[in-house]
């Protein structure tokens, strides 16, 4: 049985040459038929388009369109579905909105779409986060990741892990109901000592491979530290290639934290310019330091910029766990190589910069069309499995009882269910959908 219909824009709210608009659930079919007067849409066994004039609900004409109506069962979300491509005027698209709304329907939460695709077993919890990083990537290599995933390998690998941990699974069971067969068990604990270290290293790589994939999905953030005059400002001009900062030759001008992004290498890199790290006096600058200090500590890597003549560097705040990478700046001025990664930011000679940015968060390893993990949510819990399936090697290791040993392997392949959706709550369900926009 489809839901209750929901109704969205799909497309943003904009003046554009087309809109479209998505309706889902039971009885939208039918609303098509009564908008555009053409009731064999009813009788539809296959996807088919109709071109026509739209109404609204009291019969007047909305627009010219062409509507994509889907069958219950042969749509993206499992339910019937009308898509509907209009002028993009966002008056057309509110008005076309408002008749569905007449005919019953209610507009789409966040996110809808895709949940109820996963509610209906179109797609698992793992291809639905994939949609939104798809979305949200801000790099084609972003996008490639979050394609791998949204077309299903990701999952296969973790469905192949679960499948191995469940057998396991049974074995220690049927163990566990015939404790008479002393070799039973200990050809058991054998079979764990030989196979699960190889579930956990597929695990592992999955959270490696993963933990780099969102990083280039979401981009990184790097903050830029150094004394007054080392060249900060002319730094970031060079590394994002354009005038945005404000150099001038008085130490301490640069107040606000200032932002710029590029894609370096597939990695979109977000700069953060900060207010240099001291003290003042000064309630403005106090200001601007103290939102320093806090982009340092969120940054995902620190620039300290030095002059290379002198090489002399700023204290940092504590608490930064990101790596630290040790720039020197000015390198047309100096007559030797001094160690760390050297720039002349007048020169336009930066590239150095870039390459240990993406270096040093191992971001040069990512492999675009492995099967990786997109969701901060995913790493978690396959993490977690992986280290309760390490867990049970060792206590299988230890000669064990097996209903000890049990337990972490109970736990392994509950987490990789959930990874799955395949026994999430609808809280879980709520918080991940409601990130998504609304009409995806
Ligand atoms: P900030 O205070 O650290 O932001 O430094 P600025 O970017 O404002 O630069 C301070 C001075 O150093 C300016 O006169 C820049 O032209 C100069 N400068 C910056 N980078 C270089 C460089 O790579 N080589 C040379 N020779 N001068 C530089």
């Amino acid at each position: 049985m489809d839901r209750e219909a929901i109704v969205a824009l799909a497309t943003p709210p904009l003046r554009s040459a087309l809109l479209v608009v998505r309706s889902s659930g039971a009885g939208v079919l039918s609303v098509l038929a009564d908008l555009m007067g053409r009731p064999s849409v009813l009788s539809i066994q296959e996807r088919t388009s109709l071109v026509g004039l739209l109404r609204d609900s009291e019969g007047r004409p909305l627009d010219q369109v062409v509507a994509l109506a889907y069958p219950s069962g042969k749509s993206s979300t499992g339910e019937e579905v009308v898509e509907i491509i209009a002028h993009g005027n966002p008056l057309i698209g509110e008005r076309i909105i408002k008749a569905f709304l007449a005919k019953g329907a209610r507009m789409a939460k966040p996110g809808e779409f895709t949940l109820r695709a996963f509610l209906n077993g179109k797609m698992d919890l793992v291809e639905a986060e994939a949609v939104n990083a798809l979305i949200g990537s801000a790099s084609e290599e972003g996008a490639s990741l979050s394609l791998v995933a949204l077309e299903g390998s990701s999952s296969k690998e973790l469905e192949t892990a679960l499948e191995a941990i469940a057998s396991l699974l049974a074995s220690i069971e049927t163990s566990i109901d015939f404790p008479e067969f002393e070799d039973l068990e200990k050809d058991l604990h054998s079979k764990i000592l030989r196979e699960t270290p190889l579930v956990i290293k597929k695990l592992e790589d999955l959270v490696s491979q993963g933990k780099a994939a969102t990083t280039v999905i979401k981009g990184v953030d790097v903050a830029i530290v150094g004394l007054p005059n080392v060249g900060k400002s002319s730094l970031l001009n060079a590394l994002l290639g354009e005038e945005r900062a404000i150099v001038t030759d008085i130490p301490g001008t640069t107040r606000d934290v200032v932002t710029g992004e590029i894609v370096h290498k597939g990695v979109p890199i977000r700069f953060l310019d900060t207010a240099g790290v001291r003290s003042s006096d000064d309630p403005v600058e106090q200001k601007g330091i103290e939102k320093g200090e806090e982009a340092i500590r969120k940054a995902d890597v620190v620039l300290v910029v030095s002059d290379i003549r002198d090489g002399e560097e700023p204290a940092l705040p504590e608490g930064i766990r990101s790596p630290i990478i040790h720039v020197r700046n000015k390198a047309d001025l100096a007559h030797k190589d001094s160690g760390g990664v050297s720039a002349s930011a007048i020169n336009g000679e930066v590239a150095g910069v870039l390459d240990a940015i993406v270096s040093a968060l191992s971001l040069d390893k990512v492999r675009l069309n492995s099967p990786a993990l997109v969701s901060e949510r995913q790493l978690d819990l396959v993490s977690r499995a992986s280290r309760s399936l390490k867990e049970a090697v060792r206590l299988s290791g230890e000669r064990a009882p097996l209903s000890l040993v049990a337990l972490p392997v109970q736990e392994a392949h509950a987490l990789l269910k959930e990874v799955l959706g395949a026994s999430s709550s609808s809280d879980i369900e709520d918080e991940i959908f409601s990130r998504f926009c609304v009409g995806k």
